[in-house]
């Protein structure tokens, strides 16, 4: 069985002096979806924050294709692969759609290519139609597309998308769901965070329940979907 692509073990992380996550461990194997699931503050966006380098840990190891990351540089991380999509999608308003997309390939040692452009926009028809738009002037769905396919030039290995269905409607909650199954047909590991546990569970592989900066628990998504305690508690 070959190692994890993601492994995370007895993750300790804290803002300030407030601990958020109290050991937390769990991994993430080449070409699965993942999906963090919990309730609001339970720690899913800092655990995502910590895989990525954005809060730095402070006990516990990360391991990405079998190195450490424990000194690995948020920027590093992203030239290996690790990208997030961050909650909100921070896209920048005031460039154009193709401006935001040329930004995901900064890590990269050189910008992105015609054929790489044509993926994204192969992904998200949308975002080629809208190319000289500003971003800002894209609805909320579209901005998310466009988040998503910012992150892809960044050519990960790893996605970490933190809310996706964030604030949309559920027409294009499913759209956007349904591009994050293309997106691992196309070799992309996934590792999702989603307040819609129902969502999140039907596509997701496998899943960690976060309660409180700990994983209560974990399974494939059908066995959490049954779960009578994650049907009480989230569904
Ligand atoms: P949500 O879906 O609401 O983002 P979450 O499961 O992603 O919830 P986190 O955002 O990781 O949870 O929050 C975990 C804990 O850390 C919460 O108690 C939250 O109040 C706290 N927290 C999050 N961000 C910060 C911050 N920047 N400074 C201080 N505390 C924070």
């Amino acid at each position: 069985m070959p190692s994890p692509l993601l492994q995370v073990d007895g993750l300790h992380a804290a803002y300030g002096p407030v601990e958020v996550l109290h050991g937390i461990s769990l991994e993430v194997n080449a070409g699965e979806i993942v999906a963090l699931i919990g309730a609001n503050g339970a720690g899913k966006t800092s655990t995502l924050a910590a895989v990525s380098g954005l809060l730095p840990a402070t006990r516990g190891t990360l391991a990405f294709d079998d190195a450490d990351l424990g000194a690995v540089p948020a920027h590093a991380r992203v030239r290996r692969g690790l990208v997030q999509v961050p909650e909100g999608r921070r896209i920048f308003p005031r460039l154009t759609v193709l401006e935001n997309l040329v930004l995901g390939a900064y890590a990269l040692p050189a910008p992105p290519s015609e054929a790489d452009l044509a993926k994204a926009f192969a992904l998200f028809p949308v975002l080629r139609e809208r190319r000289h738009q500003k971003g800002g002037t894209l609805s909320g769905g579209e901005q998310q597309m466009l988040a998503i396919a910012r992150a892809l030039l960044g050519r990960p290995r790893c996605l970490l998308l933190d809310e996706p269905s964030l604030g949309l409607a559920p027409r294009v909650v499913l759209s956007i769901f349904d591009t994050i199954r293309r997106i691992r047909t196309e070799g992309i590991t996934v590792l999702l965070v989603e307040q819609n546990a129902r969502a999140a569970l039907e596509l997701a592989d496998r899943a960690y329940v976060l309660e409180t900066g700990r994983v209560l628990l974990s399974g494939t998504g059908r066995e959490l979907l049954d779960n009578p305690q994650v049907q009480r508690a989230y569904l």
